[in-house]
């Protein structure tokens, strides 16, 4: 079954654990690892014969524009994370469309093709922020893919689906394509696993994130969303030592020989670029439904 494979491009200092370390006032000032980390990113890619969406910040964008020209070059989807990777949910409505707006065009004129899928920041579209669906169709976009259905402290969407679903907004429809979370019952209890990516896919033994995927597809039928950063994928970048020692597991866990893990879970599925999840998806397998 095909499934989709995506990565947020953005330098190590745009992470939001790093924002008390670092500070966007900052962000100027901080050396870049773009070349480190996106040779890391396309060598993984090119290994498996993978392609995949690449989610690019604006601020990102705006200061490499060569690294995103290769990724598009290299035959990957270029998506939009929006320009300045502040949580979608504390922006007002017309902050947020400017943000998307602006990375959207930077992204388009850099890359020459249309930009139509959105991830925000940290998935920070909720139940706090419906509007951001509506700001996105306004903006062009045709998907998002900024809902994980698990639940996190940052947001809880435990009840949202886990396949791609059709959202009416003002402006027209939206296409929906959530990240993967394995569902299993224990105690009568439904349990969402978040298996996407991130630190789990660094930290959790690899055989749990593959058990976990597997069962998405063999047991529901039904496709799965992952996602990476190129920073993950780049041992060599400058750290922050003073964190608190959770924080700096949850952001540094694993990285040194991430590539190689990443090389692994791209062989043992079949994974290809969301758009082609959505084609699949118009094709037919769009009546896959949740049981
Ligand atoms: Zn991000």
């Amino acid at each position: 079954m095909l499934n989709a494979i995506s990565v947020d491009v953005e330098e190590y200092f745009h992470a939001t654990n790093l924002d008390p370390y670092v500070g966007r006032s900052r962000w100027n000032e901080m050396s870049t690892r773009a070349p480190e980390s996106i040779n890391a990113t396309l060598e993984v890619f090119e290994k498996t014969g993978t392609l995949g969406t690449f989610f690019v910040l604006g601020d990102f964008a705006r200061r490499n524009p060569q690294q995103v020209k290769r990724l598009a070059e290299a035959g990957h989807e270029i998506a939009s994370h929006g320009f300045n990777h502040q949580l979608a949910y504390l922006l007002s409505p017309e902050d947020f469309y400017e943000d998307i707006r602006s990375a959207k065009q930077l992204l388009e004129d850099i890359c020459g093709t249309e930009v139509t899928g959105y991830r925000a920041p940290n998935f920070s579209i909720t139940e706090k922020n419906p509007w951001a669906y509506d700001k996105l169709v306004e903006a062009g976009y045709t998907y998002d893919s900024s809902v994980y259905p698990v639940w996190h402290p940052r947001y809880t969407n435990l009840d949202k689906p886990r396949v791609i679903t059709v959202r009416p907004t003002n402006g027209g429809e939206l296409l929906i394509v959530p990240l993967a979370a394995s569902e299993l019952s224990l105690l009568g209890k439904k349990l969402r696993l978040p298996v996407a990516g991130g630190a789990y896919w660094r930290l959790f033994p690899e055989f749990f994130i593959r058990w976990g995927l597997s069962r998405i597809n063999a047991r529901d039928h039904i496709p799965f969303c992952c996602y990476i950063h190129p920073w993950e994928l780049d041992p060599g970048q400058p750290r922050f030592e003073e964190m608190p020692a959770l924080t700096k597991l949850r952001h540094y866990g694993g990285i040194a020989d991430f590539s190689s893990r990443v090389e692994r879970y791209l062989r043992a599925f079949e994974f290809s670029t969301i758009q082609k999840l959505i084609e699949e998806w118009r094709s037919g397998q769009g009546s896959a439904t949740e049981k």
